[in-house]
């Protein structure tokens, strides 16, 4: 397809609405404004279809910013889902928290006398806190935290998702740069590159996993996992 076709097809596809409350909507302004990289609008259409479809109980989120994402998953998960999420970032995982007390305290003047479920924040590096969770506690991961990083932390994640859970992992194209070839790309990118290459390979050849890769939003792998007892396997 010719660049300019293309990019008015994702116009095209961006224009159509995503349904979202006024708290998020106001909340993805700001982040927006601030230069944050929250999930973009197909993208949060294609969570809402996930959450809709798998109904997750457990939810595990890596990289929270500034909790745009999880507090979308919140709202559209079904009632008591309990999400937790990871943020490396102290400014971010403070913001974070103030916006779910925000939610909160929006919520609760609303439905009065009923509790009301935030986001679980686990502050620090996820590549040590993952291996703290316990196995198959999630039936419902996203992956959204620096893109060189998801080969990493795979083996975690894997172990984390319960059988039949979905992974789904934003930003695999990277603004189309995943496409080009190795020496297109700016040195500084390289590693990122190789890496993101590397992952939907390993995602892709996993024979416990079944992944279909998409070109919605930034790009997003959506995995599941297919360990059952008595399933056929690949
Ligand atoms: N999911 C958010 C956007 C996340 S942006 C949303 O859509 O609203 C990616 C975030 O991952 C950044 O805030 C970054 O600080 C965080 N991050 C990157 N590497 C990380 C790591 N190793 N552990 C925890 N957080 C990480
Ligand atoms: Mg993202």
């Amino acid at each position: 397809m010719e660049d300019c076709d293309e990019e008015r097809l994702t116009a095209f596809i961006e224009s159509m609405k995503v349904r979202q409350t006024p708290f998020l909507a106001q909340l993805e302004k700001e982040a927006l404004g601030e230069g944050v990289p929250i999930i973009r609008p197909q993208t949060q259409a294609l969570i809402q279809f996930l959450l809709a479809v798998k109904k997750p109980g457990r939810i595990l989120e890596v990289g929270a910013a500034v909790g745009y994402s999880s507090l979308f998953m919140q709202e559209y998960a079904p009632e008591g889902a309990r999400i937790t999420t990871i943020e490396k970032d102290a400014p971010r995982a403070a913001r974070a928290r103030e916006n779910y007390e925000a939610y909160r305290k929006g919520k609760e003047s609303t439905a009065a006398g009923q509790a009301v479920s935030v986001p679980e924040l686990l502050e620090g590096d996820a590549a040590e806190i993952l291996p703290s969770l316990p196995d198959e506690a999630f039936d419902f991961i996203f992956m959204d935290a620096a893109k060189g990083q998801y080969i990493h932390f795979l083996p975690a994640v894997k172990r984390l998702l319960a059988c039949g859970g979905v992974l789904l992992s934003d930003n695999i194209l990277r603004d189309g740069e995943v496409l080009e070839s190795k020496f297109a790309v700016t040195r500084r990118n390289r590693t990122i590159h190789k890496r993101m290459r590397e992952y939907l390979d390993a995602l892709t050849k996993d024979p416990e996993l079944i992944t279909v890769v998409l070109g919605t939003g930034d790009g997003a792998a959506m995995s599941v996992k297919n360990t059952a007892p008595g399933s056929a396997g690949l």
